[in-house]
């Protein structure tokens, strides 16, 4: 194995802001080992919406900073605490103390799973973090049963894509959303049997919903638009539906009254959930039980990775571009320079 260098490359960010934050530099410093972590020689580095806020400021971080919290790659050093992993290691992971957007990251083993001969550290960055929130999602912030009607908004998008195909795998009745035709037809192929354009007004999306569910409502919302969606999520929600918002594509939802849960006659007594995958998998057993299932649904094609986009790490600016405008379809993944 090639010895490690003191310095390398990645995208640093000084101060919050646009896009234009986001600095390719190659005088890094490599990060150093420390108590109970691994060193990762990255390949692929997942990139998120997440990404995005904490590079805005919405999610807030210390600076300077590497960002990204997802990565496929090669273990090159692990701290003498550390057991369960080996340099030469095949591994993907997840890292909520960021720093994926770079050559090199230390992480925790806690959220960093040895890869099967056939899932590539590539599958590995394209899948964890939304295959992980839509899994989590579907098991604990509501258990999706079949015969039940769920909206997918974004059912195009990376976490959206997956959840469609997980949703629709249990045998649920799933509507999605999405903005463009191509992206209709591919949340189509996602597993959403009925897609309403996101585009049109949300009183028409919630009458389009009702009129599909012939007045049943929503059982249960997976939102991770946030603010643009909220209200029709309320109106469009099922008596005793779950509505899990989860995201902020379209900005952060404003504080909630309570009371608005159980308006309607008869009350419609809804559960409001604002769930965050890293708080379902803190431990390593939690980690690995969903990482392994997932990893197993990639195998059995359950969930299949179908629509990526990759762009070169220096060109990661592109990328939050890309996925701030709504253009994207799927997973976009950043190619590390070995
Ligand atoms: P996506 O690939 O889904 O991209 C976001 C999509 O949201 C867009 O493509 C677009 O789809 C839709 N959208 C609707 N309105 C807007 C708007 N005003 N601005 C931008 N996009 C909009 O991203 P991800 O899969 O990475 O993430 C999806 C959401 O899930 C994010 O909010 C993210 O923060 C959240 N998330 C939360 C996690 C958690 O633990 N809570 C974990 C992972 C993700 P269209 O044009 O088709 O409508």
């Amino acid at each position: 194995m090639a010895s490690i260098p003191q310095t390398m490359s990645g995208i640093l960010i000084e101060e919050p802001g646009d896009a234009e934050v986001l600095k390719w530099k190659t005088d890094l410093a490599v990060p150093q080992l420390s108590e109970g972590k691994i060193l990762v020689k990255n390949e692929w580095v997942g990139v998120n919406y997440i990404d995005t806020y904490f590079r805005k400021g919405l999610y807030k971080a210390p600076m300077p900073m590497i960002t990204g919290g997802e990565a496929g790659g090669i273990v090159v050093d692990v701290h003498p605490s550390v057991s369960n992993f080996k340099p030469g290691d095949r591994v993907g992971y997840l890292s909520s103390t960021r720093g994926s957007y770079a050559q090199y990251n230390v992480i925790s083993p806690h959220t960093c799973i040895k890869l099967p001969d056939n899932i590539s550290t590539n599958m590995a960055a394209a899948s964890l973090l939304q295959g992980l929130t839509a899994l989590t999602f579907i098991r604990e912030a509501h258990p999706v049963k079949a015969g039940e009607w769920v909206l997918v908004h974004a059912a195009a998008g990376g976490v959206g894509s997956i959840l469609c195909e997980m949703c629709s795998s249990v045998g649920a009745n799933v509507i999605g959303t999405a903005g463009t035709p191509e992206k209709m037809d591919t949340a189509k192929k996602n597993g959403a049997q009925w897609v309403i354009s996101s585009r049109k007004p949300q009183d028409e999306i919630v009458a389009e919903v009702l009129k599909i569910t012939e007045g049943h409502g929503i059982d249960c919302v997976f939102d991770g638009v946030g603010a643009a969606t909220f209200e029709a999520d309320l109106q469009l929600a099922a008596r005793k539906a779950t509505l899990c918002v989860f995201g902020n594509a379209s900005g952060a939802v404003p504080p909630v009254d309570p009371l608005r849960l159980s308006a309607g006659t008869p009350a419609k007594n809804l559960k409001l959930m604002r769930p965050t995958l890293f708080g379902y998998v803190v431990t390593a057993e939690e980690f690995h039980k969903y990482a392994t299932e997932l990893l197993g649904m990639i195998e059995k094609g359950i969930v299949k990775l179908e629509k990526t986009s990759t762009y070169q790490l220096e060109n990661a600016k592109q990328a939050h571009i890309d996925l701030e405008s709504r253009k994207t379809t799927g997973k976009l993944l950043l190619q590390v320079p070995q």
